[in-house]
């Protein structure tokens, strides 16, 4: 046998004689609790006798092992439990916490169909593609932006693990942006789906710049209207020290971008992502200059030099001073000068530069890419909205290092109703 046989073949078996190990642990280590035959109810109190036996067959990384346990039942508050469910802290699926734990790793990265055949491979356990639905469902449904973002003083920890220029306070970035994710409605009594449709799934991703490093704080992603993303930028900006950072607000044009930033984080400073900008003025350099590419670059650069410098005003005068090529690009001058006139607080980068702010909302775009689209905007992948947005729940705590925290909260909750299952 070559090392690639036995290995296969002891991975085969794994499970049953790992299994059967674990299995044989937990009887000699509950010994007591196996031969136990009264039992104080949970809820009441009341001195209840053993039922019966009722073993109970569950899966764990290391197999499939079978738990003995005798099972109480208490006539008054009509509740059945077993003391072994609560010395090991079972779950109520018969797929334990370690392999929960896993399965949901393994669906943030890849479809549930891929995730559970290699899920598989990995751990000699087959995981059905139904009931990694109901894992998943189960799990996002319960995890709230309470429980993705991290907790304030988690978030000072890290603000004050930066490195520190002098005496100068780091910068917080709170960036936000709309990504369109593919999403479809739910299908009708006889089963058919209706079209497809694109909508808007709102950001923001927050992070921390010191001298020379950069950490993340909270991103944040669901398929959500203006006012859901404003609450949840209130309930994130609740944790953070906004006294111990200088905080920049980054985004595109769009109104809600800035009503909610403003009213989150009131008096920070607001920096009109220099990137959406510059590209803006390409797009109406290309309708006016089109067949000049010279010239039309040269009135780019022109036009962001003087904006670079906070001199908005000549580009604007200078807009207005232009002879329209035709009344496409007519409208179009009327709509930069909007732009360059709502933004005019927003566009002084020399300023932010020499402050040490970042211009660009990079940052964000490169988290919408990650957290979004990598997961979420396969082909041929229609999101039902509240799949689609327990998705990004999942990844955003994954991001933020808060999966763990979250998952521990989650199990809580399992235990308790696991605990009081009544007996039907
Ligand atoms: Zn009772």
């Amino acid at each position: 046998m070559t090392l690639q046989e036995i290995s296969d073949a002891f991975q085969e078996n794994k499970g049953e004689m790992l299994g059967g190990l674990l299995e044989e642990f937990i009887r000699t280590h509950l010994l007591e609790k196996h031969q136990q035959t009264r039992c104080d109810c949970p809820e009441c109190g009341k001195l209840v006798y053993k039922k019966r036996d009722a073993s109970r067959r569950i899966d764990t990384r290391q197999g499939s092992s079978l738990v003995e346990r005798p099972y109480f039942y208490c006539p008054d508050c009509k509740k059945g439990f077993s003391p072994v469910d609560e010395a090991l802290a079972l779950a109520s699926r018969k797929k334990q916490y370690d392999l929960q734990q896993l399965a949901l790793k393994y669906l943030a990265e890849m479809p549930f169909e891929k995730a559970g055949e290699l899920f598989e491979e990995a751990t000699g356990v087959p995981f059905s593609d139904n009931r990694l639905h109901n894992l998943f469902a189960a799990f996002t449904d319960q995890m709230t932006i309470e429980d993705v973002i991290p907790t304030a003083e988690e978030i000072e920890r890290r603000i004050n693990s930066l490195t520190r220029t002098g005496n100068h306070r780091p910068i917080l970035a709170v960036a936000s942006d709309g990504a369109h994710m593919p999403t479809r409605p739910a299908s009708n009594r006889k089963g058919k789906r209706g079209p497809g449709e694109y909508r808007e799934a709102k950001g923001f991703r927050i992070y921390a710049i010191g001298k020379d490093d950069i950490v993340q704080i909270a991103s944040w992603h669901q398929i959500q209207n203006a006012d859901e993303f404003a609450r949840d930028l209130h309930i994130t900006a609740a944790r953070i020290p906004q006294d111990k950072v200088r905080i920049c607000l980054l985004g595109d044009g769009a109104s809600w971008v800035w009503r909610c930033m403003e009213e989150a984080f009131p008096g920070a400073r607001q920096i009109l992502d220099y990137y959406h900008c510059m590209e803006h003025l390409h797009a109406l350099a290309d309708a006016q200059y089109g067949d000049d590419p010279d010239k039309a670059l040269s009135w780019v650069i022109g036009a962001i030099g003087h904006i670079y410098y906070d001199e908005t005003g000549q580009v604007i005068g200078g807009l207005r001073r232009m002879k329209p090529k035709n009344d496409t690009v007519k409208e179009q001058i009327r709509q930069l000068i909007g732009y360059l006139q709502n933004n005019r607080q927003r566009t002084n980068y020399g300023g932010a530069r020499k402050g040490g702010y970042p211009i660009g909302s990079g940052g964000i775009e490169s988290a919408n890419k990650f957290i979004c689209h990598t997961r979420l905007k396969r082909s041929g992948a229609w999101w039902l909205k509240p799949y689609g947005n327990g998705m990004l729940r999942l990844r955003c705590a994954l991001v933020n290092g808060t999966f763990s925290d979250a998952f521990a909260k989650y199990v809580t909750r399992d235990q308790a109703k696991k605990y009081l299952r009544t007996n039907s």
